[in-house]
C-alpha cells in the first residue's frame, strides 16, 4: 500500500496537538504551576480524609474524545476529582499507615527528567543519569555504612527493593531452592509475595518469636536455625525488619548479624520504613549493625520524603546483585569498570524505565542534607514527644515508647475491654477527617498506630492530634 506525499502532510497537521508551540508550553506551564501552587496553599487546611462519594456524586465526566480537552477543564477535573478524595497523603495531618512526602523540588526533577527524557537504564545512553542514580545509591550506602564494593538501584519501591534482595539472596545462597527462611510475624506482607515471585514460597518458614516490644528474640532465632541444622535443613535467609509497619519497632540487628555470619546465612534488612533513619544521629544508633547486612530494602518516598515511585535496593557485595540481573555472561564487566559506574539495567530487572534519580538528587542538591537530617531528627522527636502528652491523657493506653516514629496505642475507658472503644475512637477520628490515624491488630488486639514521617509535620501538627483525641472521646461519650 502506498502512501502519498499529501497523506502524510495531512497526518502531519492531525497530530500537531501533540507539540505544542512554546507559547503554548509557556502558558500551560503556568496553569499546571498555577495550579500545584494553590493547591500547596491551601492544602495546611485541607481535610486529611476525604469521603468520594460526595465527590464524585458530581458526576464529571473522565472520559477520552476524539478531540481533545481544553487544559481549564483538565485541571479543574484533577482538582476536584484527584485531588479531593480519599487520602489527603500530603496534608500535614496525615499520620496514617507510613506517611509519604510529596518534596516539590522532587517534582520539578521528575519535570526535568521527563522533558529531556533522557535513557537511563545504560551508562553509554545517558552517562550522565547513570551518574546521577550511582551517584544516589552510593549516597544511601554511605548512610547505611556499607563499603564502595556495595552497589544498589532504585526501584519502585519497598515491595521492588525487598523482591530484588530476595532474587539476590536466592541466586547467592540458595540456587536450588531448599533453603530455611526466618523472620517475625510482624515482616512486611510483600516479602511474602517477594518469596512467592521469587519461586521460594514454599520454602520453609520459621517464624520467630519476639520480645515484648515485638522485635526478633535472638534466642529463639538461634534455637530455630539449630533445630533446622540438626533435622538437615540449611537456613538460607533471615529478614530483619528496620521498623515494622505495626509498631515501628526495630530488631536487634547486631546481633542477628551476629547469628548470620556464624552460619553463612544471608542477612537481609526490611528497612522501607526505617532504614534511611540512619542519616541522623538518634537512627543510626537505633539501627546499630545495619551496615553488617547482606543486603538493604529502602524507601526514599518515606523516609526522605519523596513522593511515591521511589525505593532503592542494596547489596553489600556489588557482585552479587550483578549477578542475580545481568541478562547474560556477555554482559558482565567489573563494576568500577564504567567510569560513571553500573548501569541500572544489569542492577534489576527493569530495562528501559523513569529516570527516577532526578527525583532524589534534585532535593538532596537543593535543600542540603542538614535539613533532612534535622527533619529526620524531629519525626523521631515528635513520635516520643506524642507518647509523652498521650501518656498523661486519662483512659488511654500509650505502650512502650516508640523505637523510631510510630506509636501504637489503645483507648481504655474504666472498664472493660478495649478493642471496641480503640475502633470506635479511630473511626470518629476518620470520619471527622481532620487527624488521619489508622489501625492494626497485634496478636488479636485492636491498636490505633499514629506515624510520624511527613516532612510537613511538626509539633502543632501533634498538639492537633492531642485535641483530636479529646474531641473524639468527648463525642464517644456523648
Ligand atoms: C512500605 C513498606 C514496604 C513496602 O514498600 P512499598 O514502597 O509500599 O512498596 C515494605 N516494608 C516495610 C517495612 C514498609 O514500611
Amino acid at each position: 500500500m502506498t502512501i502519498t506525499r499529501g497523506e502524510l502532510e495531512a497526518l502531519k497537521a492531525a497530530m500537531q496537538p501533540l507539540e505544542p508551540d512554546t507559547d503554548d508550553r509557556r502558558r500551560l506551564g503556568g496553569e499546571v504551576l498555577d495550579h500545584a501552587l494553590d493547591y500547596l496553599e491551601a492544602l495546611p487546611e485541607l481535610p486529611s480524609n476525604n469521603s468520594w462519594d460526595e465527590v464524585f456524586a458530581q458526576k464529571l465526566d473522565p472520559e477520552f474524545t476524539e478531540g481533545g480537552r481544553g487544559s481549564a477543564e483538565l485541571l479543574s477535573y484533577f482538582g476536584q476529582c484527584v485531588n479531593r478524595p480519599g487520602f489527603t497523603t500530603t496534608s500535614p495531618r496525615f499520620m496514617a499507615y507510613i506517611p509519604g512526602g510529596g518534596l516539590f523540588y522532587s517534582a520539578l526533577g521528575d519535570f526535568l527528567a521527563a522533558v529531556s527524557n533522557k535513557y537511563s537504564g545504560f551508562a553509554s545512553a545517558s552517562p550522565g543519569a547513570v551518574r546521577i542514580e550511582n551517584a544516589c545509591c552510593a549516597w544511601m550506602a554511605k548512610v547505611i555504612g556499607y563499603p564502595e564494593t556495595s552497589a544498589g538501584t532504585l526501584t519502585s519501591g519497598g515491595s521492588m527493593a525487598n523482591l530484588t534482595a530476595v532474587v539476590a539472596a536466592r541466586e547467592a545462597r540458595d540456587p536450588d531452592g531448599g533453603g530455611a527462611v526466618y523472620m517475625t510475624r510482624f515482616v512486611h506482607h510483600c516479602v511474602d509475595k517477594a518469596l512467592h515471585i521469587a519461586g521460594r514460597g514454599r520454602a520453609p518458614r520459621r517464624l520467630i518469636d519476639t520480645d515484648d516490644r515485638c522485635r526478633m528474640d535472638v534466642a529463639a532465632l538461634v534455637t530455630a536455625i539449630e533445630r533446622d541444622v540438626a533435622n538437615g535443613v540449611r537456613p538460607w535467609l533471615v529478614i530483619a525488619s528496620a521498623g515494622t509497619i505495626d509498631t515501628g519497632s526495630v530488631d536487634p540487628i547486631d546481633d542477628i548479624a551476629d547469628v548470620c555470619a556464624k552460619h553463612g546465612i544471608w542477612f537481609h534488612v526490611d528497612g522501607a520504613y526505617g532504614g534511611l533513619f540512619a542519616l541522623c544521629d538518634e537512627g543510626r544508633a537505633k539501627l546499630s549493625g545495619i551496615d553488617r547486612a547482606d543486603s538493604v530494602a529502602l524507601d526514599p518516598h518515606k523516609t526522605l520524603f519523596l513522593p511515591y515511585g521511589t525505593g532503592a535496593a542494596l547489596v553489600r557485595d556489588g557482585n552479587q546483585l550483578l549477578h542475580a540481573f545481568t541478562a547474560s555472561a556477555e554482559y558482565i564487566t567489573p563494576l568500577g569498570e564504567s567510569e560513571v559506574g553500573p548501569s541500572p539495567a544489569d542492577l534489576s530487572p527493569e530495562l528501559t524505565r523513569h529516570f527516577r534519580g532526578m527525583r532524589l538528587w534534585l532535593p538532596l542538591q537543593m535543600g542540603g542534607i542538614a535539613a533532612f537530617r534535622a527533619a529526620q531528627q524531629e519525626k523521631l522527636g515528635l513520635a516520643r514527644y506524642f507518647h509523652a502528652r498521650l501518656s498523661e491523657l486519662a483512659g488511654f493506653d500509650a505502650g512502650p515508647p516508640p523505637d523510631l516514629s510510630v506509636v501504637a496505642f489503645r483507648y481504655q475507658p474504666e472498664n472493660g475491654d478495649a478493642d471496641a472503644p480503640s475502633e470506635r475512637l479511630l473511626q470518629h477520628l476518620q470520619q471527622e477527617g481532620r487527624v488521619m490515624l489508622s489501625g492494626t491488630r497485634i496478636d488479636g488486639r485492636y491498636y490505633i498506630r499514629c506515624a510520624i514521617l511527613s516532612f510537613r509535620t511538626h509539633v502543632e501538627h501533634v498538639d492537633e492530634l492531642i485535641e483530636a483525641l479529646q474531641r473524639g472521646v468527648k463525642a464517644l461519650h456523648g
